[in-house]
């Protein structure tokens, strides 16, 4: 057209053979669209914005509300299965690539209990043209029990762990927080994704807790999360119950956590000759303030958590008694509780000169005055669920 010579290069529709503005190059990487040399007229002919499937079927748990996608099934956290629904027509409906400024709406139409029709509306701009396309696609709801729930009604579990003391009953403190321990574990692997992560069955027995748990790695931790709390033992035993469809041995395995004879709060006699201990941990091995002197006592290695040693009683069963007079650095008179005489006691390091009442514990070997809850000058800190493994 023009005498330069320099005229733009020109191209025509390989369909129609209209001239036509030369296609734009696809950027680096992108796949080459054939229909992308085509002309606008040609290349709308033929356009779809939205690529949508007849119907969609989804599977979902009717016990948890879990998704079966792929091949496994996911929690998916629905309210309803019209999110649900919602959500697998989104994941299932395809926009042009090419399409910019896209936007969409998606109108639930519940047509009966299983079947919800969705109509979404599309709309985009494409060569410089905008495009609108509404589509219908039928979502029907399967309701099925996923594998989990499966197995938690057939009371499946894999291992038990089993709470109980050395020779005593464990707390109902304690196998209240066992079970929290546990509780707590499990959760967070669900939060993880994990599906295999629940408890069959919590059963509360004379001896302690039992509790059937899905996985015996699972159980394992949970055994060794407790221990790290109370302190204590674990021991393991497995049950082969069967064999797989692969002809596999198939092993069930009880942790047992053993918890320590004596707990933070018990008072301990060791008949050693230097009075009565208040237990302050039980791990390691056991540590405690002499009560009355306020020293530090810890039981050595070999004594471990089970020195040689009767229950005196617990600092809870402790009451509050007048102090009548502070005789000296190494004792106290303080009106007996029961028979509210004065009587002169030893004065550990902890009781506090200027006190007007403190707590006394009346047991078989007298009467000592034993820290308060707040002013324990020998609480270690509690490593807690979140210790170190
Ligand atoms: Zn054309
Ligand atoms: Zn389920």
């Amino acid at each position: 057209m023009s005498e330069t010579g320099e005229e733009e290069p020109r191209a025509f529709c390989p369909r129609c053979g209209d001239p036509m503005e030369p296609p734009a190059e696809p950027r680096p990487g992108e796949p080459r669209d054939p229909d992308r040399v085509l002309c606008d007229a040609c290349y709308f002919e033929g356009f779809e914005l939205v690529d949508a499937p007849e119907r969609v079927e989804v599977r979902v748990c009717s016990q948890c509300g879990a998704v079966h996608r792929g091949n496994r099934w996911i929690d998916v956290g629905a309210k309803d299965y019209t999110d649900v629904a919602i959500e697998e027509v989104t994941r299932a409906l395809g926009v042009h690539r090419d399409v910019e400024e896209v936007t969409w709406t998606v109108d639930p139409e519940q047509v009966d209990r299983n079947t919800v029709r969705m109509h979404a509306t599309f709309t985009g701009v494409i060569r410089e043209t905008p495009v609108e396309e509404r589509v219908t696609v039928p979502v029907y709801i399967a309701r099925e029990t996923c594998t989990r729930c499966g197995r938690i009604a057939g009371d499946y579990y894999a291992a038990v762990v089993q709470v109980r003391g050395t020779d005593r009953t464990p707390t109902d403190a304690e196998t209240e927080r066992a079970v929290e321990i546990a509780e707590r574990y499990v959760a967070d692997r669900e939060a993880k994704g994990d599906r295999n992560a629940f408890i069959t069955e919590v059963d509360h027995t004379a001896d302690g807790v039992d509790m059937k748990i899905s996985a015996n790695q699972m159980g394992e931790a949970i055994a060794h999360r407790i221990t790290r709390e109370f302190g204590g033992s674990v021991s393991s035993a497995e049950t082969l119950v069967t064999e797989d469809s692969d002809g596999n041995e198939v092993y069930r395995v009880t942790f047992l956590v053993r918890l320590p004879p004596y707990t933070p709060g018990d008072v301990i006699d060791l008949d050693d000759g230097d009075g009565p201990v208040l237990v302050t941990s039980a791990h390691g091995n056991l540590k405690g303030v002499r009560l009355e002197t306020g020293d530090r006592y810890e039981a050595s290695h070999e004594e471990g958590l089970d020195p040689d040693a009767r229950k005196l009683g617990t600092r809870e069963e402790a009451v509050e008694t007048t102090v009548v007079t502070v005789e000296d650095d190494r004792s106290v008179q303080v009106l007996d509780p029961e028979t509210y005489e004065a009587k002169t006691i030893p004065r550990p390091s902890f009781a506090e000169a200027d006190a007007e009442t403190l707590p006394v514990l009346r047991s078989r070997a007298g009467l000592h005055v034993v820290p308060g809850a707040e002013t324990d000058p020998d609480a270690e800190p509690d490593p807690g669920p979140e210790g170190p493994e």
